[in-house]
């Protein structure tokens, strides 16, 4: 078998294009353990410096998805999964999850957890006592049936050649190749078996992405890939220079979460969920308008937050702190970061501040690594707004004073003011679907 494989990287090399035969000899191999990584590091580097076409695209990611199990999520109506490439403050899925359970449709979901400066989404709710991300296939296809939305952990038989293949390419500096994230990405939401997938591309300094070129060209990838394997796929770029919301760091995150589902949180963050649910709703054949009411109504009428205390109370978490919020632990220690001088913010680097929320202790530099969910930092004032000179811009929340010097040097090189009102930027940048 490895005879051929060095004819199959001399073709990627020289820019020719894969049959899904040849994928299969490649990726299947390579998670069987009968490629070595030297072969499969030269193929990675050959595609990313010559890319892939959107058929060997698409077949790169129905291979990868085929690696291992495929979730059957068999007759649950109106499935929905939802993604997003990753951002800084980034609770969305708190939020829309439990509104797309209100809407009617079913949310049967894979999430994982933060890594580097990025937060994830079972650390956030590991904030709640007791609410563990271990079900049985039963329990999570009852429960999903039954209140519309059930959350499990990444499971290691999901697309099993993306983990293989993620490790290598993160050690052989291949992570930021288009259709190799496209694929990764959309390798496992098709291996999770929801019928309508929204996306949530992020563009900007925290961002994987940093242009809205490249997010479309993302976008578009992984919209074409769905369509090609029968789903309804649709995507939003969303800016991630700025956090979202007010809110980083586990415990808080959720707080900010409960506080918008009560029809209270940020705008910003109201609105891309909304647009979100929008989405799912309009890719299931709804009236985008109609859809829209329905989805914020969720917001305001105590229906997804309904829908969240279930799903909480299903998964073992103690329901009891959605009702007494000050049950949450959130670390004690405080210090404002403060306008070195009057004006404007123009920017807070969400970069930085992700980074600065991991050096309290707040994420992990390696998988498994245990984390401070009580630590975080809270924008005080968000791009756009006047402060005098002084005046706090950024809370940090810290335990013990761990981490406090870095955290408050990387975000005072984050701030940055202006003497003039900066333009407004959009918070959703564009749709493809
Ligand atoms: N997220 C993924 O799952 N895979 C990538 O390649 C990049 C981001």
């Amino acid at each position: 078998m490895t005879a051929i494989i060095p004819d199959l990287i001399r073709k990627k090399r020289d820019g020719q294009e894969h049959t899904r035969e040849e994928l299969e000899t490649l990726v299947l191999g390579y998670t069987r353990g009968d490629v070595p990584d030297y072969q499969m590091s030269a193929w990675l580097m050959a595609v990313f410096l010559r890319g892939m076409a959107e058929q060997e695209t698409a077949d790169l990611t129905m291979v990868m998805a085929e690696s291992g199990d495929l979730m059957n999520l068999g007759d649950l109506p109106r499935t929905v999964d939802k993604h997003s490439t990753g951002g800084v403050g980034d609770k969305t899925s708190l939020i829309l999850t439990p509104m797309l359970a209100a809407l009617g449709l079913t949310v049967a979901k894979m999430s994982g957890r933060g890594l580097a400066h990025t937060g994830g989404t079972i650390d956030k709710l590991e904030s709640i006592p007791g609410w563990t991300s271990e079900l049985e296939e039963e329990q999570f296809l009852t429960q999903a049936r039954e209140i519309g939305l059930a959350l499990v952990g990444q499971s290691k038989d999901l697309a099993p050649a993306d983990g293989k293949l993620y490790a290598l390419r993160d050690v052989t500096a291949t992570v930021d190749c288009l259709p190799l994230i496209a694929s990764s990405i959309m390798s496992k939401k098709l291996a999770s078996g929801a019928h309508t997938v929204v996306l949530d591309v992020k563009v900007g300094a925290g961002a994987f992405m940093r242009t809205l070129d490249a997010g479309r060209g993302l976008a578009r990838a992984m919209v074409d890939i769905g369509n090609r394997a029968g789903r309804q796929v649709r995507a939003v770029l969303t800016d991630m220079d700025t956090p979202l919301g007010h809110m980083a760091g586990n415990s808080l995150e959720v707080l900010e979460a409960l506080a918008t589902l009560r029809g209270q949180g940020p705008h910003d963050l109201t609105e891309l969920c909304v647009a979100l649910a929008v989405e799912a709703l309009a890719a299931q054949g709804e009236d985008e308008a109609a859809a829209e009411a329905r989805a914020r109504a969720t917001l305001t009428d105590g229906s997804a937050l309904a829908k969240f205390r279930a799903f909480i109370a299903a998964q073992g978490g103690d329901a009891t702190y959605m009702d007494d919020i000050s049950k949450f632990d959130v670390a004690p220690g405080r210090a404002d970061v403060t306008a070195p001088e009057a004006g404007f913010v123009a920017g807070i680097d969400a970069l930085s501040v992700g980074r600065a929320v991991l050096v309290l202790g707040g994420g992990r530099e390696r998988k498994g690594e245990a984390i401070d969910h009580g630590v975080g930092v809270e924008l005080l004032r968000k791009p756009g707004e006047a402060v005098q000179a002084g005046e706090p811009v950024l809370r940090i929340y810290h335990r013990d004073g761990r981490g406090l010097d870095a955290a408050t040097r990387l975000l005072t090189e984050g701030l940055t003011l202006s003497a003039q009102t900066p333009a407004p930027e959009a918070l959703i940048l564009d749709r493809v679907f």
